[in-house]
Order: C-alpha cells, then structure tokens, then sequence
C-alpha cells in the first residue's frame, strides 16, 4: 500500500547530503532535463497528471503552461514552502531529510518554464530547516549543478533561500511574493494569477515543496509511471501526514486514493483502547469528518464528495476523549491571530467567532450563538479576500454538524463535560 518515493531515502544515513543524494541517483534526472526541450518537459509534468501538492490541487504542468514565454521580462520560480497549516507536517520532513530532491526538482522546473533565478521560501521560524536548505543548494553550486552554464547545457540558475517572518499568511501566494519583494505580507488581489504578474510584476510560477520535489521522480521514471499510481483524476502518490491520538504518528506516502481506514492500520491502528471520533482530511481549514468517512477514497473527489476538501493530507485524528468544542475553538484562535487584517470579514469576524466559541465551551451561551456562529459563519465564507476567512469557518460549520448534541451538552453542563487530562491534545 505504501509507495515510498519521496520518503524513499529519509532512513538513510545522512540522507540530508549531496554524496547520499548521489549515491542513490540523485541528480540524474536534472542532467537528462538539461538535454531535454523545455516544452517537453512541461508535457510530461502534464501527461502526468500531477495536481499541486500545496492543497487546491491546481495541476502542475498546466500552471507552467500559462507562463507567457513571449513576455520579455525575467521568469521566476518560487517554491512555496511556508508549511504552516495546523497539522501539516510534511514539507518540513522532506527539506530536512531530503533537501536535494527539492533543489533537484527546482533545477528542472525552472529549466522547463525558461527561469533563470528561483527562490525557496521557507517558514521562519524552523531555523533549522533553512540552514539545511541552504547548505544543500550551497552543496549544489559547488558541485555544478546551480550557477552558470549548468553541466555545459548552457542553462545558468541561481537559487535564493529566503526565510519568511512566521506569518501563516505568507503562504498565501501572493502574499508570499509581498514578503518576498520585502513588504507586509497582505494578499494581493488575483486575477492577474502570478503566472501572469507575480514576482516584480513578472511572469511567476509558485509550487509548494512536495509537487516540486515529485518531479525528478516524474522526468526520470516517465509520466506513465507516475499516472499509474492513485485515482482517475487524482494521479500519483503522495505524503499523508498522521497526527493525534493514533499509535504511529508520521508520514506515510502512498498513492492518492488510499482511505484513513488504510492509513490507521499502517500507522498501528489508534491509541489502545480508544476510537475515532472525528478528523480533519487535510489540515485545520478543511471540513472535520467523522469514522462514517474512514472508507473515503483520499483524493481531490473523493474528500470533496464526501463534503470536505483532500488540502494538505494532514490528517489530524482525535479519539473520543477530545472536546470537539474545545479543539474548534483553538483552532479559532489560531486563525484570529493569524488574520492579516486586511479585509473586514476575516479581520472582524474572526475575532467574533473566538468569543462566541469561547462562551459556549466555557457553557455560558445559549442556544442562539449555535444559530448566531453559523451566520458569522457565512458572513464570512466568500466574503473574504483570500482563503484563511473561508478556511477559519470550516471546522465551525462542519462540528457543529456532526456534533450540535456536544455543543448543547456543554450549555446543559454549565461548563466543558470533558476531562481535559484525558486527552493529550487540546489539554
Ligand atoms: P487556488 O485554487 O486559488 O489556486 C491554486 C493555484 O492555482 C495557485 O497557484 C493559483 O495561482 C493557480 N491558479 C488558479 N487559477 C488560475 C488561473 N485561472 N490562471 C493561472 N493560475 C491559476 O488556491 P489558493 O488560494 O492559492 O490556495 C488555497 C489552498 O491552500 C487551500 O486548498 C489549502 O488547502 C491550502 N493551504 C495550504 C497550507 C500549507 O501549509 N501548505 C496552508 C493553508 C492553506
Ligand atoms: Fe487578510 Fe483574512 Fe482578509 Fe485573507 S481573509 S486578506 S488573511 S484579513
């Protein structure tokens, strides 16, 4: 059930530097891109199906596509490596266990979409993540494979490692291209996409970590190879994070389509004696599921038939010793201090969803702030400028859903009914 290709290598010793990344292979398939026709390259990454891994799911090969080749300004790539969302945990995994298939995979993406300069922006506060990207690209400059006239291809590159400021908005793309170009990091407006206008107004492809860092293993193993693994529209593998009450918390990449059900038994089933009582599919922002979802194919239609969104595969599980009040409402006060401020709905309105939340677990709201959080809810979703106001009302809507009785149960008890100590999360 696991297809480890990206994870391939992360229990190899030192598997972090450039002579482990070689021993396995490692830059073969940016020196067979170099002979390739660029045009090619993106209709592999096409052919491929591979969808962006960041969690809109937006394919890969046709995002490149859209960069106007006959625009004279620069081109840039921007890997997009903010991973923030609550739950995420797989980009940082991989630039720390492998950080030369992420530059590998910039090398040949940038080649492909005729970019001479790219740029890895990485979350601020994981120091230790940076170091260990930037002494990999330092690894690769020495040994030919950045800098000028790459392997005698004529192709020159240079990569910039950049470290955000620890806003969870600037993984929000253009307002990530803010911070980049050393402004506040607020939203911009899109249309124009950055493919069109991003960095320095210039023609821009943004990725996240995981599509870039799948594509030597595209290029070198074909874009059939890639196609034959995971769901219809949903092709490939990808890394599913486990986290919460579950025996073997981890990453575990395996080919979309996979179900959680899957997942447990891999990740040694829940903690002992305990069960599933909810979960997110991928990350805070996407609508919470429920064990009745365990058989939901895990990818971009299965999630979303089953009416919630495959985002991050962050797949947080919580047993039923968790308050799910509780874990809304901090996962409320993340998206509130989060907000960037920039437009009302989200900046205003998430300020009312953590005092409406916080009363209600604290058991001294009424039945009416259950109907009134649904409309701050909506007053919010679509009415905000970027996604962070639309995914802070997704775990809302979608608890009190499955779980109304709960939210009455603390009104009824005058306080939380749970014991807070018996669960490890959201103590
Ligand atoms: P989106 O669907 O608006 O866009 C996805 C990508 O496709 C973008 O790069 C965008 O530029 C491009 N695109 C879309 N339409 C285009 C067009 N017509 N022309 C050219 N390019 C086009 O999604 P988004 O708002 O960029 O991202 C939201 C997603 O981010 C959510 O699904 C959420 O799961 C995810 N997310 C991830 C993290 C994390 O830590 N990785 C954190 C928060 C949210
Ligand atoms: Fe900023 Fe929130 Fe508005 Fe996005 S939705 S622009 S984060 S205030």
């Amino acid at each position: 059930m696991l297809t480890p290709v990206l994870t391939d290598n992360w229990d190899q010793d030192r598997s972090w530097t450039l002579a482990a990344y070689e021993d396995r292979g490692g830059y073969s398939a940016a020196r067979n891109a170099l002979t390739m026709a660029p045009d090619d390259i993106i209709s592999a990454v096409k052919d491929s199906g591979l969808r962006g891994r960041g969690g809109a799911g937006f394919p890969t090969g046709m995002k490149w596509g859209f960069i106007p080749q006959d625009n004279p300004k620069p081109k840039y790539l921007v890997v997009n490596a903010d991973e923030s969302e609550p739950g995420t945990c797989k980009d940082i995994p991989l630039m720390m266990a492998s950080p030369h298939t992420l530059v590998e995979g910039v090398i040949i993406s940038s080649y492909a979409i005729r970019a001479n300069h790219a740029f890895i922006y990485i979350r601020g506060e994981v120091l230790h993540v940076i170091r260990r990207v930037q002494r990999a690209v330092q690894e690769a400059y020495l040994a030919g494979h950045l800098g000028k006239n790459i392997h005698g291809s004529g192709y020159d590159l240079d990569i910039v490692v950049h470290a955000g400021a620890g806003a969870y908005i600037c993984g929000e793309e253009t307002a990530l291209l803010e911070g980049l170009e050393g402004r506040r990091g607020q939203p911009r407006l899109r249309p124009p996409f950055p493919a069109v206008a991003g960095l320095y107004a210039s023609p821009t492809v943004i990725n996240n970590v995981e599509s870039i860092a799948s594509v030597p293993s595209i290029i070198g193993n074909g874009a059939d190879w890639f196609a034959s693994m995971g769901t219809e529209k949903s092709k490939g593998f990808g890394i599913f994070s486990l986290s919460g009450h579950v025996t073997r918390p981890g990453q575990y990449e395996a080919p979309l389509g996979i179900t959680l059900r899957q997942l447990i038994e891999l990740a040694g089933g829940m903690r002992e004696g305990h069960e599933l009582k909810f979960w997110t599919p991928g990350g805070s922002s996407t609508p919470l599921l429920t064990p009745e979802h365990l058989d939901v194919p895990l990818d971009f239609e299965g999630v979303g038939a089953a009416g919630s969104m495959l985002g991050t595969r962050a797949l947080q599980l919580f047993d039923e010793t968790t308050c799910v009040v509780r874990a809304v409402l901090r996962w409320t006060e993340f998206y509130k201090h989060e907000s960037c401020g920039k437009c009302t709905p989200c900046r205003e309105g998430t300020w009312w969803l953590v005092q409406t939340l916080a009363r209600l677990e604290d058991g001294e709201g009424s039945e009416a702030d259950l109907d009134m959080l649904l409309d701050q809810c909506d007053n919010i979703l679509g009415r905000s400028f970027c996604a962070l106001g639309d995914g802070a009302t997704s775990p809302i809507s979608s608890s009190i859903k499955y779980f109304r009785d709960e939210y009455l149960a603390h009104l009824e008890h005058g306080g939380c009914p749970f014991d807070p100590a018996a669960s490890t999360v959201f103590a």
